[in-house]
Order: structure tokens, then sequence, then C-alpha cells
């Protein structure tokens, strides 16, 4: 990873928003920046320093991970975090959205008077929007493991199998495939379970004439990979196949419309058209996708409230959806990438209908 890169988009973001510092809490921005792993610490950047603060817990772990100028032990975070803004001569200083109140609180009580301070909002994580190269390649890594940890699945796939027995095997293939984690519980939802958009797995049995719905997704070297796919067990009712196809046109045309340039609205709209005109309309009830990379979820929003505007190097979900209630559900999600010329799908499970075959 170049960090030295990463280390200077914040330092330009200083410029841009007129700050001496900013100080950062979320993990997975502390990781971008500096490398850390690890789930408690307080990365402070101004133009000439890069300082890691964390407790004892994780010096010696700090010391082999981050790349920073300098790394710090405190017993206090506020104290620790003070001693270093104090040192640096800092007069405004942004800090994040998700700093704990009783450390702020902290910060501005014990801190300089003459500190000026700003609360930021996605200014941070949008320096995360566009991947590099690296980032691309970890996430298609993970992607890749989705594919090869369905397919080793895809077998036990039949009547009478449990949802729980699905996500268990599910995780245990790709970690043993060399994921470090699965990315979030993972959904199987089956009949009118589908209805529940984010249904984890349960006890019930998979029956035939149903739809079963599974998105899930791992993690490698921090990077995830999110999937959804929708299959037949067995023949299933006109209704079905009928809210199959339509969903799947309406992934299809988001998808051909991902190109730079492109508001994240206007896909979404695309997608919600299309659903709409065939009649379902009130069964799409969330956005069309995310954002992924150090999170399941980031930046961009791809809804009919996003502001943004694809550009290359973003990565994103596409994942129209129709759950209606007593019926079943369908969702089909796959990651695209925004490449200069266009678009690269990174999920590579086909997503064409699915009939698992009884035997
Ligand atoms: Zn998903
Ligand atoms: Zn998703």
């Amino acid at each position: 990873m170049n960090y030295s890169r990463r280390r200077q988009k914040a330092v330009d973001l200083l410029t841009q928003l007129k700050l001496d510092a900013l100080v950062l809490c979320h993990p997975e921005n502390i990781r971008y920046l500096c490398g850390f792993t690890g789930s408690e610490g307080a990365l402070i950047v101004s133009t000439e320093q890069l300082v890691f603060l964390t407790d004892s817990r994780y010096t010696t772990q700090a010391r082999s991970e981050v790349v920073a100028d300098k790394i710090d032990e405190y017993r206090v975070k506020g104290d620790g975090v003070i001693a270093v803004l104090t040192s640096l001569a800092v007069e405004r200083i942004g800090f994040e959205a998700g700093l704990a109140v009783g450390v702020f609180n902290d910060l501005r009580d014990k801190g300089s008077s003459g500190w000026v301070w700003q609360h930021l909002h996605d200014e941070i994580q949008s320096l995360r929007l566009r991947k590099s190269t690296d980032e691309i390649q970890l996430i298609s890594t993970a992607a890749g493991l989705n594919l090869a940890g369905f397919t080793e699945i895809r077998p036990m796939l039949r009547p009478g199998v449990r949802e729980t027995e699905i996500s268990l095997a599910l995780e245990f293939a790709m970690r043993k495939l060399g994921a470090e984690e699965k990315a979030f519980d993972i959904i199987v939802a089956s009949g009118e379970r589908g209805a529940m958009p984010h249904g984890v797995a349960s006890d019930k049995l998979l029956a035939e004439g149903e739809l079963v719905t599974i998105d899930f997704g791992c993690r490698c070297a921090g990077y995830h990979s999110d999937e959804t796919v929708t299959l037949a067990v067995g023949d299933v009712s006109d209704e079905l196949r009928r809210i199959y196809a339509t969903v799947l046109e309406a992934h299809d045309r988001a998808l051909a419309a991902v190109a730079p340039g492109i508001a994240l609205s206007e896909l979404d709209r695309v997608a919600r058209d299309y659903i709409s005109a065939c009649g379902y309309a009130e069964y799409f009830g969330h956005g069309l996708g995310h954002g992924v990379g150090l999170e399941v979820h980031e930046g961009p929003v791809v809804s009919s409230r996003s502001k943004a505007v694809a550009d290359a190097g973003m990565v994103f979900t596409v994942e129209p959806g129709i759950y209606v209630p007593g019926v079943g559900g369908v969702r089909i999600e796959d990651m695209v990438l925004v490449t200069a010329e266009g678009h690269r799908v990174l999920t590579k499970i086909p997503k064409t209908f699915q009939t698992i075959l009884l035997r």
C-alpha cells in the first residue's frame, strides 16, 4: 500500500478545509492512512507530522504495522491527543464524527482555549472513495473467494437443508480458501423469508418451489466482497419467475449504465423505473447500492438521495430487489468498479436464473 500517497491526500484535504490538523479515530480511516489494524487509537495529521497514538495493549502491534513519523502510547486518550496537538502548535483542528463524546469533551475542556474545533462528516471517508490498483486487487481477490466458496457449497443446496447449515458451510469454505473473515452475518432467506431484505440464516429448511436468497461476502487483508444470488429450489411459480426476471433486468440496466460522469442517483432511477414499470414499485424499499472497501458499507451511497457522481476508481454494489410479503423475495447483487472507459464487474458468480435440480 502506498501510504505516502494516502498521506498526501490527507494533507491536501487539510489545505482545502483550511485546517492545521486532523484528529482521526475511525479504525478504517486510521488503517487507510497508516496501516494500523487494531481497534483502539488516534491518528493526528498535520502538514508536517503524522502521529499515531494507542494504548499499551496495541503498542507492540503498532510498532510493527504503522507507517508514521511517531508512535506513542497514552493512558488517557484525550491527554495523549492534547499533548501531540500542543507540540504541533496548531490552531484549527478538524475532528471526525464518531469521536466519543467523553474524549471530545476532554479535548475541549483540557486543551488550549485558542483551539478552534471543526466537526467533519464525510470529508475524511471521501479520501477512500477512489480505489488504487492494490485495493482493487484485494477486493477482486475477495470476490474470487465468493465464487470459489459458493461453487464449493452449491451441491448442498437442496430441499430439507437448513438455512444456517448453508451459511456455516459458506463461511467455512471461504475461510478455508483464504478469506480472513466473513464480511458480515450471511443472509440466507428462503420462501416467504425472502421478503425480508436482511433475513440472516434461520432454522428454516429449504423447500421445493421456493426461491432462496443468499447474500454474503468475505474479507481479504481488510478489503471486502459483497454479493447476492437468488436461486430457485426446483420448479417455482410463474409469479416468482416474473419477479426474478424483473430484478435481473433492473440490475442489468443499472450495471450497463455505470460509467464515469453518471450521477449515482441516476443509476438508482434506472433500476427503480424498470421495477416500477413492471408494477413492483412499492416492493423495492432500499437504495440501489453502496460503496465497498475497508468497510463493507462505505461511500459512495447509491440511492435517489445520493449527490455523488461516478468516477474512475469507485467500487460500489448494484443490488436491486423485490420483496413481496407472503410471497417471497429476490435480490441480485454485484460489485462494480468504475473505470476510465466504463466499468468492470468485480463479482464473478453468473446471475442468470438458476434452478437447483431435484434428484
Ligand atoms: Zn450484500
Ligand atoms: Zn450490499
